[in-house]
């Protein structure tokens, strides 16, 4: 069966920098199964595995604009340290969930802490960087129409509702 939109598809994968540091890597934390079409991947990396089939293997180097993005200056911005609870310990390169003006949910990233200021970056981690991925597809499947009205695959390697 070759991957198309709406297949389930369960890889192995790890994910190194331009310097050939691993940045993630399915060894660590399970084979990751996806949605296909469902923007549950990077777009480059759906991209890459469109029409394989179980057992193939791919390498592919997707540049930031088909990964997570290029890096925005304006997502840089200067807080009060008095906007930001009292009681937490900030460290550089912390990072914590943040709400954005139009209610989105953002990862911020502490990169620099002054008396009175601290400045947050809201780029993705991984935003201007290429991503090396070496992928193993292990399995390809149709989804269910329970998974394609979530937008999410359920199952041992998916999502589980409480
Ligand atoms: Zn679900």
């Amino acid at each position: 069966m070759n991957i198309k939109n709406d297949s389930v598809v369960t890889i192995a994968y790890t994910l190194k920098d331009d310097s050939g540091t691993v940045l993630d890597t399915s060894k660590d934390h399970g084979d990751l199964a996806y949605l296909h079409g469902h923007e549950n991947i990077v777009p480059g990396l759906e991209d890459a595995l469109l029409g394989k089939v179980a057992g193939d293997e791919i390498t592919a180097s997707i540049e930031p604009e088909k990964g997570y993005g290029t890096r925005q200056e304006e997502l840089v911005f200067e807080v009060p340290r008095s906007n930001l609870p009292e009681d937490e310990e900030l460290n550089l390169g912390m990072q914590f969930r943040a709400q954005a003006q139009d209610e989105q949910q953002m990862i911020v990233t502490v990169v620099k802490i002054a008396d009175d200021t601290v400045t947050l970056d809201a780029n993705h981690p991984l935003a201007g960087q290429t991503l090396n991925f070496e992928v193993e597809v292990k399995n390809v499947r149709d989804a269910t129409p329970e998974e394609l009205d979530h937008g999410h695959v359920h199952g041992p390697e998916g999502h589980h509702h409480e």
